[in-house]
């Protein structure tokens, strides 16, 4: 078995949460390929190592001073390298990153070396290879990966070490130049070396047992996620939540290759298992629900609407020639209504209505501000009858008025718009019906 672990930025923020990191590695052979990010909070008034090369580079940029920035960033270094008693000195690495900042190497290479550094300590401290990313991960010169080129270096490379450290979130140019993933990206990396070295499972430890059936600042203590679809994690993180980067699945979609997020502060819990798709079943009927405020409603009506060609063409040619995306439109006989991000369309709302008007002459206009959206999503809807009913009755117990309602054709989601105000007691009653209730009649 061959498993690529990656440890996110507070399981590496300091010696003490190397020292997890370095037992569950131990604690199974098969952990072979370790992707580190850089040190990330100790505790939640710190800052990531990231965000102090972000800032000590724009001082290098503007020409101040940046010896002290710099200074107090080999600390961080340092205090993690006395606390695992290693023999290292990254005096020689820090001059050299002293010099590229003078000479002003750009942003995308100083915060890489956030995790270049976490490398070559976690390659001291298990005794393995380090490998510099810049050498095996490779951009196009517009900034998206090059996954052909990158497959073919990084498996090479790899096959030649049983064992090897990668750092996360950075790679290069072809002309050698760093550059890095978006902020989170060292998931990206995980994904793509696992891909790499046809891996069995991609471990992504984190500070979290994996992911909640909701958000934890609306529903107290909520039930963690077993397994979850990739369809249906996309569905539940384009809806707000988040715990892995959006980029980082398609490496491992590609072999199949399942990922597993689990706690560095908790190895014993088993996590959430991410996988293309499965027979176990959600005992809840429901895999997640998660949602996001700040929507607004443009309700067009016209009489004989649904018989008039090009009719809905004509409106969302109005939102395309301004520039703005729409989240839904469920529509009625004479009705339809654009589901739009509240404040991408504030400063356009008189440009879209005129548009509309001229465009498509409808007879009304309504806009309606500060909806929510709520999705609700599972696998396990497809084949069971009545889970709308029981969303809908459990919102109308909680004297909820739903605004919009609309299932996806494939069956994996029921999304439900209710004014912003109803939002954090929409999700409560929704849990409470599908999760907290089973969970009741179990004990
Ligand atoms: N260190 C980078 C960040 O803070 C990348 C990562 O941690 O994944 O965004």
């Amino acid at each position: 078995m061959k498993k690529v672990v990656k440890f996110g930025g507070s399981s590496l923020a300091s010696a003490e949460q190397f020292k997890k990191v370095g037992e569950i590695i131990h604690a199974d052979t098969d952990r072979k390929y370790v992707v580190p990010s850089a040190p990330g909070k100790r505790f939640s008034a710190d800052i990531k190592v990231t965000d102090m090369l972000y800032d000590c580079y724009h001082a290098a940029e503007a020409g101040e001073n940046f010896s002290e920035k710099l200074v107090a960033i080999k600390e961080r270094y340092n205090e993690i390298i006395k606390g695992l008693e290693l023999d290292l000195s990254l005096d020689s690495e820090f001059d050299l990153i002293e010099k590229n900042f003078k000479e002003k190497a750009g942003s995308d290479y100083a915060a890489s070396r956030g995790e270049y550094l976490n490398g070559i300590i976690m390659a001291n401290y298990l005794d393995v290879v380090f490998i510099d990313s810049a050498t095996v991960i490779f951009f196009h010169e517009d900034g998206t990966l090059d996954a052909d080129q990158t497959q073919k270096v990084l498996s090479a490379k790899l096959a030649k070490h049983e064992r090897a450290v990668i750092p996360g979130f950075y790679g290069s140019f072809h002309d050698g130049k760093v550059k890095t993933f978006s902020r989170g990206g060292s998931d990206i990396t995980g994904s793509i070396v696992a891909q790499a070295v046809c891996a069995d499972v991609y471990e992504n430890w984190t500070d979290v047992s994996g992911f909640l059936i909701a958000d934890p600042r609306i529903i107290d203590n909520p039930v963690g996620i077993e397994t979850i679809t990739y369809k249906e994690l996309r569905e539940l993180s384009y809806m707000g939540a988040s715990v892995l980067h959006e980029d980082a699945i398609f490496p491992v979609r590609q072999e199949g290759i399942p990922i597993n997020i689990r706690n560095t502060n908790a190895p014993e819990d088993n996590g959430t298992w991410i996988v293309e798709s499965t027979c176990q079943k959600s005992k809840f009927v429901i895999t997640g629900i998660a949602g996001k405020k700040g929507f607004c409603s443009i309700n067009i009506e016209k009489d004989m609407m649904n018989s008039e060609i090009g009719f809905g063409r004509k409106v969302l040619n109005v939102f395309e020639d301004n520039g703005i995306s729409f989240e839904h439109m469920p529509s009625g006989i004479d009705t339809l209504t654009v589901f739009v991000h509240q404040d991408e369309f504030m400063d356009k709302e008189q440009q879209v209505v005129t548009g509309i008007h001229r465009l498509a002459r409808p007879d009304t206009i309504d806009i309606e501000a500060d909806l929510a959206l709520i999705a609700v999503v599972g696998r396990g809807m497809k084949s069971m009858r009545g889970t709308a009913a029981t969303i809908f009755a459990s919102l109308a117990h909680a004297h909820i008025n739903i605004k919009m309602i609309d299932q996806g054709s494939s069956e994996l989601n029921i999304i439900i718009g209710v004014a912003n105000a109803d939002f954090e007691k929409a999700i409560q009653a929704i849990y409470n019906t599908f999760v907290l209730s089973k969970l009741e009649i179990e004990e």
